[in-house]
């Protein structure tokens, strides 16, 4: 994208005078809306065909002239002419009901040119609209990769702003002046962000390697940002905690911590809140109050989670409880795409083409793949929560940061630690199983197939997990050669027909799944057993077993179930999860939560 920069000297009576440096992508927007403000003329820097810069040029440039303009004066800057705004304008006027569609139609949105391009009846002169967006504070005209020092300056207030509860800004590393930053994804540094030569640059322009996927996103590119209106949730008032649990049929522990949720809405200024629910808690139920007190105040809300199947899960629930709100899902390969909803249910990777979009940001499975670790998609979702939004994240395994800022109070938090049913968690079973190398090839453990007997005989369903993919087709091998009458299937992240496997499993058609730790999550079955072989490989870390183990006992009509960590070594990681799972089961029975 071309721009140029232009002075102008601001009317007294109009925006307190002075003098005042731009940048514009289309100067006839510009040219009205000053003749409208009452300047005659503006100072546009360049001469006739060499007034154009990139975007990213002209945006520095503008920096450098604001940020030096009391040492050099006004208009002293040489290089540029003075056009009279009526010649600059050449009878151009704004279409405003165009205009107002537009804008709203944008509002949290963060689009590259090539994708607002891509819209449905976007019109010919959108480029005048985003320059008057953006004259209004309606839009933000930004350049997709800034050097780093243009944002020294908020780096600096980053700890103050932090301090007042406003996250989402992640700027780092206020003295560094080097180095160029992606505004869509949030990645820094010299290999993330290669240069290359560019023809409208006329020399290098860095490019953003992290988000590539989604169109590049260059220096000198546009990136379009609709500023979107904000609410204030403590306007709807107390709507009442039993009527809250009436309204949504909820236990009375998932209660009390939508109530914290809740009184965390109601508190002015944003921030994060950790709803910590352990596997089988019923955690959706325990979102809708919260999206209910979003809607209730005109605000927009967002559910956000790594995993598509999960949001495919999600809709009709979500529908069926908001029947009258505009629900949007956006995933990858989704027909919505440029919707705007009350409601929007959306993978993680989504929320890059949104930016402080939204009032509540409900944040499913923090701790899963591909969300956990991955710092573009987290600038992505914290950046599409607006500043003075509320961030609620949902886990039964929050990482550790989490829980460390949560138990020193710096994170307010709710821990929900009995499952919907009432009943306590199933506590793992160590069994001593030599490593599955060993055995292999060979035959099922003598330790192991006994437990596998029991389970069989007992009516469950296993979940056999192992740590790596290769060993699959081994371990279902010879347990159809223990047991020859059952119906055994393997599956994994690289098997096509997971889909299928996983609904025989579902209907009971397979009673053996032996997977990794693809299935931790999401599927559920009445009556389950769960083993888990080499439970002291590195490559399950404490969460993960706490999932694999929280497959058991999630029906009321099973609500124990056997979980078998089979390890040689009793490690770490099997420790914490029992621990872990433990000081659920007792902090439940201290709260009374337990069925009696
Ligand atoms: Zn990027
Ligand atoms: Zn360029």
């Amino acid at each position: 994208m071309r721009a140029v920069v232009y002075g102008v000297e601001v009317d007294p009576a109009v925006g307190g005078g002075g003098w005042r440096w731009c940048v514009s992508v289309a100067l006839e927007a510009d040219a009205a809306w000053w003749s409208a403000a009452g300047a005659r003329r503006l100072y546009v820097l360049g001469s006739g065909g060499s007034r154009r810069l990139s975007l990213g040029q002209a945006a520095e440039l503008r920096a450098g002239l604001e940020a030096s303009r009391r040492r050099f004066g006004s208009a002293a800057v040489p290089g540029g002419s003075w056009v009279g705004v009526e010649e600059l304008c050449a009878g151009w006027a704004l279409d405003r009901g165009e205009y107002e569609r537009w804008t709203s139609r944008l509002a949290g949105r963060l689009l590259l040119r090539e994708e607002l391009e891509a819209m449905d009846g976007l019109p010919e002169d959108w480029v005048r609209f985003v320059q008057w967006g953006a004259l209004m504070g309606r839009l933000r005209i930004r350049h997709g990769v800034e050097r780093m020092r243009e944002a020294s300056a908020l780096a600096r207030l980053a700890g103050r702003l932090e301090g007042m509860g406003v996250h989402g800004l992640r700027v780092r590393g206020g003295d560094r002046w080097e180095g160029y930053r992606c505004v869509r994804c949030g990645s820094e540094g010299r290999s993330l962000l290669p240069v290359s030569e560019c023809a409208l640059c006329g020399g290098p322009c860095p490019y953003c390697e992290a988000c590539l996927g989604m169109g590049r996103v260059r220096y000198c590119a546009l990136l379009v940002q609709g500023v979107a209106a904000g609410v204030e949730f403590a306007a709807a008032g107390a709507l009442g905690g039993s009527g809250v649990r009436a309204r949504w049929g909820l236990s009375s522990a998932q209660a009390d911590a939508a109530g914290e949720a809740l009184r965390f809405l109601e508190r002015p200024g944003g921030g994060k809140f950790l709803l910590w629910a352990v596997t089988g808690a019923g955690k959706t139920e325990m979102m809708f109050p919260l999206v209910e007190r979003a809607l209730a105040v005109g605000g927009r809300a967002l559910v956000a989670t790594p995993r598509k199947d999960v949001v495919l899960e999600l809709m009709p629930r979500v529908k069926a409880a908001f029947p009258e709100a505009r629900v949007v899902t956006l995933y990858g390969g989704s027909e919505e795409r440029w919707e705007a909803g009350a409601i929007t249910i959306a993978t993680t990777h989504q929320l890059f083409r949104f930016r402080e979009a939204f009032d509540l940001v409900v944040l499913d499975e923090i701790d899963a793949f591909p969300y956990h670790g991955d710092p573009q998609l987290t600038y992505a979702a914290e950046g599409a929560c607006r500043h003075d939004g509320k961030f609620v994240l949902l886990s039964a395994t929050p990482p550790t940061e989490l829980r460390r800022a949560a138990s020193r109070g710096k994170l307010p938090h709710a821990k929900v630690c009995v499952r919907f049913h009432g009943r306590p968690l199933p506590v793992p079973q160590r069994l001593g199983v030599p490593p599955l190398r060993r055995w292999a090839d060979s035959a099922l453990p003598r330790s192991l197939r006994e437990a596998v007997e029991v389970s069989l005989r007992r009516g469950a369903q296993l979940f056999v997990f192992v740590p790596w993919i290769a060993a699959i087709p081994g371990v279902v091998r010879l347990l159809e050669g223990a047991f020859p009458d059952v119906p055994i299937g393997g599956t994994s992240s690289k098997d096509e027909e997971r889909g299928e496997k996983v609904l025989s499993f579902r209907g009971r058609e397979l009673r053996i799944i032996v997977t990794t730790t693809i299935l931790e999550r999401g599927v559920t079955v009445p009556r389950t057993d769960v083993f888990i072989l080499d439970a002291h490989s590195g490559l399950f870390d404490g969460a993960s077993l706490v999932q694999m183990a929280g497959r058991a006992g999630r029906k009321a009509e099973d609500p124990s179930g056997n979980v078998y960590f089979c390890s040689a070594e009793w490690t770490k990681s099997q420790k914490e999860a029992i621990r872990d799972i433990k000081a659920m089961n007792d902090l439940a029975r201290k709260r009374g939560y337990l069925f009696p």
